[in-house]
């Protein structure tokens, strides 16, 4: 999927734009039932439903917005910094900020442990917080 706008970053980093559960992308094509079976993966014992799974983004500051995770540590850090996201902090990266799977672990989950296939990694673009931060903050030096 094309980005619909501008990359819009979550409080750790993630590309929103990019996610398959970020409400705009949901309204304009709805992709959720190839996205949940991941996050399964990802975390075994969540349970994603394609039909309800929704997120305005960690960022959205609307009282009723939907977030996937509104006990997120990192997102409660962020907002106590008065800062956009963790991109800006003189700490980054920190033990809290949620750090991606090396490109070996992927080839790991994928290859030997079968978790996803790698038409599914590419769905993953989007949860790449370090990868997104970093160059960020290169671009920013
Ligand atoms: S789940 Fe994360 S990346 Fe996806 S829209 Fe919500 S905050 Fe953004
Ligand atoms: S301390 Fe960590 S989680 Fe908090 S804003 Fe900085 S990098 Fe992000």
């Amino acid at each position: 999927m094309k980005p619909m706008c501008d990359k819009v970053f979550s409080r750790c980093g993630m590309r929103c734009d990019l996610c398959l559960i970020y409400r705009p992308n949901v309204e304009k094509e709805d992709r959720r039932a190839e996205i949940c079976p991941v996050f399964e993966q990802m975390a075994p014992g969540f349970r994603a439903d394609p039909q309800t799974i929704l997120c305005d983004g960690c960022n959205c500051t609307d009282q009723n917005a939907v977030l996937l995770d509104p006990a997120c540590k990192a997102r409660q850090c962020v907002m106590d910094k008065g800062i956009s996201h963790c991109g800006h902090c003189s700490e980054y990266p920190c033990l809290i900020f949620p750090a991606e799977p090396t490109r070996s672990e992927l080839v790991q989950m994928i290859d030997v442990e079968k978790r996803w296939t790698w038409e599914q990694e590419a769905l993953l673009e989007a949860y790449n917080c370090k990868k997104n931060m970093d160059e960020f903050r290169r671009n920013q030096a």
